[in-house]
């Protein structure tokens, strides 16, 4: 019985999740370092290998990822026409209104990068 409870302590306490993250924090840590330290040589290299204009292209590249990603989380634009309220007010008559025929009422629009991306 005790040395079940033995087995039982010893047992968690190597199986502790504690040391484990802290170690691999660390580890994590020391890894990123290590990942940083040498990705800044490689990422020169990679600058001269592929030269100014192909380092252009690479940004180029990704900023049309971070805008497809823009555009997936917010596809639609404010109405510029009745700039986003969905309708029309009379100058004279204030109180009347139509609705917005550009957006139709909706006071948005498609992204023009949706629409043409996107065929939306
Ligand atoms: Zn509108």
């Amino acid at each position: 019985m005790n040395l079940v409870v033995q087995i039982a302590v010893a047992h968690t306490t190597t199986g502790a999740p504690n040391p484990h993250p802290s170690n691999a924090a660390v580890a994590g840590s020391a890894a990123g370092q290590a990942v940083e330290t040498n990705t800044s040589s490689p990422s020169a290299d990679l600058a001269s290998a592929i030269g100014p204009i192909g380092l252009l292209l690479l940004v180029a590249l990704a900023a049309f990822a971070l805008y497809l990603v823009s555009l997936s989380l917010h596809p639609n634009a404010k109405c510029n026409r009745c700039n986003g309220a969905g309708r029309h007010k009379g100058y004279v008559f204030s109180y009347a209104q139509r609705p917005c025929s550009s957006c139709k009422g909706r006071g948005v629009h498609p992204r023009i990068g949706r629409k043409v991306l996107f065929k939306t």
